[in-house]
């Protein structure tokens, strides 16, 4: 069962109880994200781990239960999405891998 998260309450809500259709969180109004069915919610309380996992769905990763394993420290996650997004399977064409690499310096011309 899909889960939707509200950043802002640190709050999770099932596809069973929150239907996308409604649109917004019931409690604060914000914009709710598809967390993905594997989504296990810190506790609300753990200010960092929400911070995390809020910087993963921001760009669009969501979790789910054959994904690679999701970074769970803030220091790791940038580092982690350049890294994820290089690869291949994340569609994006040879030329632009190339690309990618000339700007990080990897390659010279
Ligand atoms: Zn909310």
């Amino acid at each position: 069962m899909t889960k939707y998260a509200c950043l802002t309450c640190c709050k999770t809500f099932s596809s069973r109880r929150w239907h996308p259709a409604s649109g917004t969180c019931p409690d604060c109004g914000d914009e709710m994200v598809d967390a993905g069915k594997a989504f296990k919610a810190p506790r609300r309380r753990d200010k960092k781990a929400w911070a995390v996992v809020a910087e993963l769905l921001r760009a669009g990763f969501q979790f789910h239960a054959h994904g690679i394993p999701r970074p769970t420290r803030m220091r790791d996650v940038a580092a982690w999405i350049k890294r994820v997004r290089r690869k291949p399977y994340f569609g994006r064409s040879k030329k632009q891998r190339l690309i990618d690499r000339l700007e990080d310096g990897e390659l010279q011309l």
